[in-house]
């Protein structure tokens, strides 16, 4: 991976970030959202992107087409609507797929992201009686952990000894990248999976994907990523990383509204593999033949071929309309702008300079994409507390930590010059 060398001359003052501000050459997307306000009818300072992305105002109008073409047409709608239901995935393919830089054959939208995790891992963890293992990296978010550790149990395998989860050294939080090329390849005879975030929820450290399949594959190890949290942050190159499979949901920073639709990479080394195992529906059937309703399953060969059923329209349609944003700025210069706005908002943290606080995202940025945690000591809730009621929303994530993103499509600097303002008085 190329180190990524940033120089900035930040300084301290509101006008440097209102300059900062005019300077952005996709500020205007901002506009195209809506900013949550208070009971005084305030903007919020929204850092929350990494949990709920805010609403993109086209979304209104996609939804309602549907709804629309649904009251009008019925069950015509399938094939008459503006954009028919029949085959709507096909819409959000090309799109999806250059936000995670993959082969459109390689990506479809389906289901939710557990779910598509649990499929891929039914085709990709393939256990054996020696070769068994699944190893996660330290503290991976509870679903994942679940889902890892059931698929160990359904193959009987006890997860106390299947899961192998990697440890951070002696007084960090991050993972360094040779440890966990190191575990892989100590563990390389007993190994049948690497499964992991692509960005860390907790502490925001983003791993090396390269050197993580490319070590795995070495030794013949699957290798899935769930990239939750690094999808519509990263400018991922998928294709070329390698890695057997990937899953994200797109709610986060793809902004598609609660509970939206996941995505799901197969890379395209697996799309002829019709001996995997997979469990299947009909939507994943070839679909010339699919309504000839035969018994024998014809599964299509990408990735469209890991499709259960006809999906929620209603979902897809609002993550649509969030899509034609990322087809206008493009994920190269989201990324451009979020270095450089985490990068200063680092720099007004540090600029505080008290020790109740501290940033336990690493600083290289190569290592993390725009969320910063932020860990409190003593545990104290009081402090994020504070922040919520002055209208700042951020989350807080147990034990101690206040989790803070400032999203290249709709924070601005000022947004990060106010954050941290407040965040120094409420220290105060
Ligand atoms: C947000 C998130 C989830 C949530 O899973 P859903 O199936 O969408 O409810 C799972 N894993 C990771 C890593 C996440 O960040």
């Amino acid at each position: 991976m190329l180190k990524t060398d940033l120089k900035f001359d930040f300084n301290k003052t509101i006008s440097y970030a209102e300059e900062m501000d005019q300077k952005d050459p996709i500020r205007h997307f901002r506009s195209e959202f809506h900013i949550p306000v208070n009971q005084e009818g305030k903007e919020c300072i929204y850092l929350c992107g990494n949990s709920l992305g805010l609403m993109p105002k086209v979304v209104s109008e996609y939804v309602n087409e549907e709804l629309t073409d649904w009251k009008n047409l019925g069950v015509e709608g399938h094939f008459h609507a503006k954009r028919p239901w029949m085959p709507y995935h096909e819409f959000l393919t090309e799109s999806m797929a250059n936000i995670v830089g993959a082969k459109p054959s390689e990506v479809v939208v389906m289901n939710s992201l557990t779910v598509n995790l649990h499929l891929m891992m039914v085709s990709f963890y393939k256990p054996t009686k020696e070769r068994y293992k699944i190893l996660v990296e330290n503290n991976p978010f509870p679903s994942d952990r679940y889902a890892v550790e059931s698929q160990l149990k359904f193959h009987d395998y006890d997860p106390t000894e299947g899961l192998i989860e990697m440890q951070p050294r002696e007084g960090t939080e991050v993972i360094e990248t040779q440890d966990i090329l190191d575990t892989i390849e100590e563990n390389k005879d007993s190994l049948a999976l690497v499964m992991m975030g692509g960005v860390n929820y907790y502490t925001g450290q983003a791993f090396d994907l390269n050197r993580i399949t490319e070590t795995a594959h070495r030794f013949g190890i699957n290798v899935g990523f769930d990239l939750a949290h690094g999808a519509g942050n990263i400018n991922y190159n998928l294709h070329d990383i390698g890695s057997d499979f990937a899953v994200w949901c797109s709610y986060k920073y793809i902004n598609s509204g609660p509970g939206g639709m996941s995505g799901c990479f197969v890379h395209e080394r697996h799309h002829h593999n019709f001996d995997l195992n997979r469990f299947a529906g009909w939507w994943g059937h070839d679909k010339k033949t699919r309504f000839l309703m035969g018994p024998d399953f014809l599964p299509m060969s990408g990735a469209e071929g890991w499709q259960l059923s006809n999906p929620p329209i209603l979902a897809m349609a609002s993550l649509r309309g969030s899509m034609d944003i990322f087809d206008k700025a493009g994920m190269n210069q989201l990324r451009a702008k979020s270095l450089k706005l985490t990068s200063y908002m680092e720099y007004l943290i540090n600029e505080i300079g008290n020790d109740r606080i501290g940033i336990i995202t690493p600083e290289d940025p190569d290592q993390r994409g725009c969320q910063l945690s932020i860990r409190v000591s003593d545990s104290d809730k009081s402090l994020f507390n504070t922040l919520t009621d002055l209208g700042v929303i951020s989350d807080w994530r147990e034990p101690d930590v206040v989790r803070v993103a400032p999203v290249p499509l709709y924070n601005s600097f000022e947004d990060v010059w106010k954050f941290t303002d407040l965040l120094n008085k409420s220290l105060k």
